[in-house]
């Protein structure tokens, strides 16, 4: 439904001294767009669905349209966070992301944000392009600082640490796995997964042994499906990040919700190619292992998808 909304008072006949907030009464949302957003009528407010924290809404108006979304029970803290990281995706000019224009506090309690409304198309957009340009923004998006964001954020509403920290291996331990591990022990009282992944904490270092130099790169950190769209265009979009500087490959911690296909992959790895040590360099040799158990390879590596031709692949096939 389309609720009908006053026109913005900006254009009362005023004495300049006048405050335009006391003007405008108190609504931070529609002050900010009647204000430095440029517009002087907001001609319609619809509500947009497919979030699942939020109220997210659509901002028509005499100049551009706004993406608006509130929530009544956290400050304005989440916000900020999902604000810096889509300015910092944006900056790499890479992949479409919203540009964020505005966060504030709600009148009485809650929160919002304002940004760049993007008429999505009906199609989830290319595959391949999806891969290349997310393989671009993380060649782009470099940090000196190390792993972690400029600010703690949420995936969904989780809360999420991103202290700067040096090593990836003591980041991924501390900050997600164990972080995430006593937050589920506390509110599920689950010690069996709790003693699980105590034990994967300690491992991890085994599992990066051998594995090159690891450079931060900006991720969006919470990449699935409904993070992903297209524009008009057809070109991909993606929202509602997570963001922090990671392995590139902790990119795809979302992808068993994702739908990345092999076309995604290859055109992923095409500009940031596997490197030896990592899951999916690991993953191309397991697949040719099995292959070769099975008396089905051709010692050709037209056997393997494009993804797979890394170097020390090709040199167990020929
Ligand atoms: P939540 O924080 O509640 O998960 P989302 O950020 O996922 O909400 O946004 C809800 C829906 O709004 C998305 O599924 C998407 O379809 C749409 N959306 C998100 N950002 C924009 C935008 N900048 N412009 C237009 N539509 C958007």
């Amino acid at each position: 439904p389309t609720i009908p909304r006053p026109v913005c008072k900006r254009n009362s006949r005023r004495s300049a001294g006048t405050s335009i907030r006391a003007m405008m009464g108190t609504d931070p949302i529609r002050d900010w767009i009647c204000g430095e957003g440029g517009a002087s009528k907001i001609t319609r407010i619809s509500p947009v669905g497919g979030g699942c924290i939020n109220t997210a809404l659509r901002y028509d108006t005499d100049a551009e349209t706004f993406f608006v979304k509130t929530n009544r029970d956290v400050g304005p803290a989440m916000f900020e966070a999902e604000a810096a990281g889509l300015q910092a995706m944006f900056a790499t000019g890479t992949i479409r992301v919203p540009k964020p224009f505005k966060v504030g506090a709600l009148p009485g309690r809650g929160s919002y944000i304002i940004m760049e409304h993007i008429n999505m198309g009906t199609s989830r957009g290319g595959q391949a392009e999806l891969g290349r340009q997310l393989a671009l923004m993380h060649k782009a998006g470099k940090t000196d600082k190390g792993f972690g964001f400029e600010m703690d954020n949420t995936i969904g509403s989780t809360p999420q640490p991103n202290p700067w920290t040096s090593d990836w291996v003591t980041f991924f331990q501390e900050h997600r796995l164990r972080y995430q591990l006593q937050l589920a022990e506390k509110q599920y009282r689950d010690y069996d997964i709790a003693e699980k992944g105590q034990r994967l904490v300690e491992k991890l270092p085994y599992l990066f042994q051998g594995v090159g130099d690891i450079q931060p790169c900006l991720l969006h950190g919470d990449l699935w499906s409904g993070n992903i769209a297209a524009d008009e265009k057809g070109a991909p979009v993606i929202l509602d990040p997570a963001c922090y500087y990671g392995h590139h490959e902790a990119e795809f911690g979302m992808s068993w919700c994702a739908g990345f296909g092999s076309s995604f992959y290859n055109a992923y790895f095409e500009v940031i190619p596997k490197q030896p040590g990592t899951v999916s360099h690991m993953w191309a040799n397991y697949l040719v292992g099995k292959r070769q158990s099975k008396g089905r390879v051709r010692h050709s590596k037209q056997n393997l998808p494009a993804s797979s031709y890394h170097q020390p692949v090709e040199d167990e096939l020929v």
